[in-house]
């Protein structure tokens, strides 16, 4: 049913003509702005917006709903032209079917290219583990091997000092036996 309101034709659909689901709508500014031509108000008693679809088989008709644009929007809606011709349908619903599968092939290559990138930063991850592993161990024996090399110089140094002192004492001796000689 069609009703004209200040020379605006507006299409009435059955029982729920001015409520039900409001699709989502694409700026245009050949048509937007406060319906200012209208009686209609919406659910919460304000003047409503005019708005271009933008959703499914209704893309790019013309309707005013509520102008509130959050989550409190609420459901009233009245279309300006009639639904399109089924062959309008038709190519509509065969865009929005190509473009959702655009979407879901872009979605799976981002998500291997997501996978990809985790793969790659636990490998780096697990790479640097190796190698800090590999160095602290040959830093251990390092270690191990200076602290063995430190040992033998301690011993050496030790029985250099006890032969020193046993050299020196003997020197004392053959002096003292030289010296009762003479
Ligand atoms: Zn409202």
């Amino acid at each position: 049913m069609r009703v004209e309101l200040k020379g605006l034709t507006y299409e009435l659909q059955g029982s729920c003509r001015f409520y039900g689901k409001v699709p989502i709508d694409i700026d245009n500014v050949e048509f937007c702005g406060v319906e200012v031509d209208t009686k209609l108000k919406c659910r919460h008693g304000l003047q409503p917006v005019r708005r271009v679809a933008f959703e499914g088989t209704d893309t790019g008709r013309r309707f005013i709903s509520c102008c509130i644009e959050d989550a409190d929007r609420c459901d009233f809606i009245c279309w300006y032209e009639p639904e399109w011709p089924m062959t309008m349908k038709n190519a509509l619903q065969a865009l929005w079917k190509k473009l959702d599968e655009k979407e879901q092939s872009m979605y799976c290559e981002i998500d291997s290219l997501l996978n990809h990138m985790l793969y790659e930063k636990l490998k780096a991850e697990k790479e640097k583990e190796d190698v800090e592993t590999e160095i602290a161990e040959i830093v251990a024996e390092f270690e191990e091997k200076l602290q063995v090399m430190r040992t033998t110089v301690e011993k050496k140094n030790k029985w250099f000092m006890i032969s020193v002192s046993c050299n020196v004492v003997m020197l004392g001796v053959l002096a003292s036996v030289f010296a009762l000689k003479t």
